[in-house]
């Protein structure tokens, strides 16, 4: 015979899982358990109400797009100069010659 008290009201248990006043489990090892499903349910809740977190790997994504976008817009912009410089330069170095 084996003979708990509840840590949750202080009632004494023989031979139970489970707190016969009010239901808390008397066995640690089931509390801990218990405590763990509970923890992974909040968790999972909480990640619920959490944006997605593909929204923020979008958003840092298009981030990244706009800037390598940016530096082709800026160095096609750079060659397109160089090439409208070395063309004015032709034209010029023709009608020099
Ligand atoms: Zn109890």
């Amino acid at each position: 015979m084996r003979t708990v008290q509840c840590i949750a009201c202080g009632v004494y248990n023989k031979n139970r899982e489970a707190c016969k006043n009010c239901g808390t489990l008397l066995s640690y090892k089931k509390r801990q358990e218990q405590r763990a499903i509970t923890e992974r349910h909040q968790r999972i809740e909480t990640a619920k109400n959490k944006p997605p977190s593909y929204i923020e790997n979008l958003k840092n994504h298009k981030l990244l797009i706009f800037r390598v976008f940016g530096w082709i817009l800026y160095s096609g912009f750079t060659v397109v100069s160089a090439i409208g410089a070395f063309i004015a330069w032709l034209v010029f170095a023709i009608a020099a010659g």
